[in-house]
């Protein structure tokens, strides 16, 4: 679905051009929850924006179908980890998740209708003409998920996504999102730097070295859905993953090369 080629991003400072990405290459498969860790300042959100044509790579490409991804893409939905700037304070929760439909369906009932579902997806049903500061962190990442699924995306991009909230309430959303995923079955990707959401979450996960970004390891997860946060994370299977990740991050800085990235799960 989604091709990563050999990406390159270089930032050009007030000192001079300093790499972020340094080559990165990759496949998505349809239907696949990809994460990608990295240590804080790896090139995570670079690539992200890279990969939602938010911000042209200065080398390789992105290729969603076959065609080249240059600018943002209708199909693609984005949750960042701050919520607080990516809901707007002076529109209701409704007109929020409508927001993204306003153009591309006029008919007013149809939006009202699918607001009404997804704040009900979330957990938030009834709370349409409530206003964000009216909510607590978490209630709020969930109308952003709610956001992001209005426009029924074929690929749904995290940014970080549970940073920004308390732990409990972390657990919560994670498996919100794995239950909006196995519902909608829409491809996704979740970057974050916590190695242990990362197993939990994910079908497969690829592990970045410090900036400027490579590929050093890839993991297939196998783990049995539908996952529990007291079940799967007891696992034997989590506790090999999630050394094998960790093994890696603390290793990242004698890693030089890329891995060759043949193919997805399965
Ligand atoms: P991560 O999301 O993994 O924490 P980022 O992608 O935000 O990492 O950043 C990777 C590297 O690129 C960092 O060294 C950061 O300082 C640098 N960087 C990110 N955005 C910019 C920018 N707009 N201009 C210059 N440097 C940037
Ligand atoms: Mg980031």
């Amino acid at each position: 679905m989604l091709t990563i080629q050999q990406l390159h991003k270089s930032y050009t400072t007030p000192t001079g051009a300093t790499d972020a990405i340094r080559d990165i290459s990759f496949t998505l498969n349809e239907g696949e929850f990809l994460s990608i860790v990295g240590p804080s300042g790896a090139g995570k959100s670079t690539l992200l924006r890279a990969i939602i044509g938010l911000e042209r790579a200065t080398g390789g490409e992105v290729l969603y179908q076959g065609s080249p991804v240059r600018t943002p893409q209708a199909d693609f939905s984005v949750v960042f980890q701050d919520y607080r700037r990516s809901l707007y304070g002076w529109l209701t929760l409704e007109g929020n998740i409508t927001l993204p439909l306003r153009h591309r369906l006029r008919d007013r009932a149809k939006r009202h209708e699918i607001a009404t579902t997804l704040l009900a997806r979330v957990g938030l049903a009834g709370m349409g003409l409530r206003y964000p500061g009216q909510l607590s962190g978490g209630q709020q990442q969930r109308v952003a998920i709610a956001r992001a699924l209005a426009c029924q995306p074929r690929l749904l991009v995290m940014d970080e996504p549970f940073a920004s909230v308390d732990a409990q309430t972390r657990f919560e959303l994670e498996d919100l999102i794995l239950k909006l995923k196995q519902e909608s079955g829409v491809t996704t990707i979740l970057v974050t730097h916590d190695i242990d959401e990362a197993t939990y979450m994910s079908d497969r996960v690829l592990v970045l070295s410090r900036a400027p970004a490579i590929v050093i390891d890839e993991v297939n997860v196998s783990l049995p859905h539908p996952r529990d946060q007291m079940t799967t994370r007891g696992l034997p299977e989590f506790a090999r993953i999630r050394s094998r990740l960790l093994a890696k991050l603390l290793t990242t800085r004698t890693e030089t090369r890329s891995i060759p990235i043949h193919s997805g799960v399965k």
